[in-house]
């Protein structure tokens, strides 16, 4: 079968114009994506500033500790010189209790310096494993934001290509032709051309639609069989076209 030569060019044209659309979509997506990266890997940047700030804090709170040490055992080194210059005995056991308090006190900060100790250690101990790994994850972003980058000039290119191709379809199709094309298209139809599908129905064989599912009455199916150009979906409006591989 053979289409009058503009209705093929058309259906030529839609496919370039189908290509065109898919890549303007993922062109508009591609920076969207770009930015996400981007905010992820400033959230694993901080991730990590994070960490040698924890880092800090704990080394910082373990300095006032000892410094808190030190001074309660200065403390009680006041204590005692004290005792030794009290002569009064009530006075004197009041001081051997304050001196047991101050001891009691500064046991409880003995056992905080250890635990503080030990949890610096620890948390030293993992730290370099736990900088690597988000140091990986920032750098596999970066990587799939170069390529998201690379791809968005690939796809750039790759439409350059098919609008010159456009170009050279367009021009070989009459003016009121490719005017019937353009019109369906800015109802916002993506496809404007469509084929018809042969389907079981209840009554035997029939053809519908391929964009709207309506099934085509017979006298509609076989214009569109025929070749004849500009048919159209009695439902959706579409010019149909029938492709022969369908029925092999
Ligand atoms: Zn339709």
């Amino acid at each position: 079968m053979h289409y009058d030569t503009n209705y093929s060019l058309l259906i030529e044209l839609q496919k370039v114009d189908s290509r065109i659309d898919g890549i303007d979509k993922k062109l508009k997506e591609l920076p969207l994506e770009i930015q996400q990266c981007e905010r992820e890997i400033n959230e694993l940047r901080t991730k990590l500033t994070e960490l040698d700030e924890l880092l800090k804090e704990k080394e910082l709170s373990l300095r006032e500790k000892n410094s808190e040490y030190r001074a309660e055992e200065e403390k009680l080194e006041v204590y005692k010189k004290q005792l030794l210059q009290i002569k009064n005995n009530d006075e004197y056991r009041a001081m051997l209790q304050q001196i047991d308090n101050q001891k009691e006190k500064i046991r409880k900060i003995e056992d905080e310096i250890l635990k503080m100790e030990e949890s610096l250690e620890e948390f030293k101990g993992k730290l370099p494993s736990l900088k690597e790994e988000i140091k990986e994850e920032i750098h596999k972003k970066e990587l799939e934001k170069q390529k998201l980058s690379e791809m968005s000039e690939v796809l750039e290119k790759e439409k350059d290509t098919l609008i010159t191709e456009r170009g050279e379809i367009e021009g070989k199709i009459k003016v009121s032709s490719l005017r019937k094309y353009e019109r369906l298209r800015k109802k916002g139809y993506n496809e404007v051309i469509v084929p018809i599908v042969k389907i079981m129905g209840s009554e035997g064989e029939e053809y519908v639609c391929s964009a709207c599912n309506s099934t085509i009455p017979l006298e509609i199916s076989l214009k569109v069989k025929r070749g004849e150009p500009f048919v159209r979906c009695e439902n959706c409006g579409r010019y149909l076209y029938y492709e022969e591989k369908e029925e092999e």
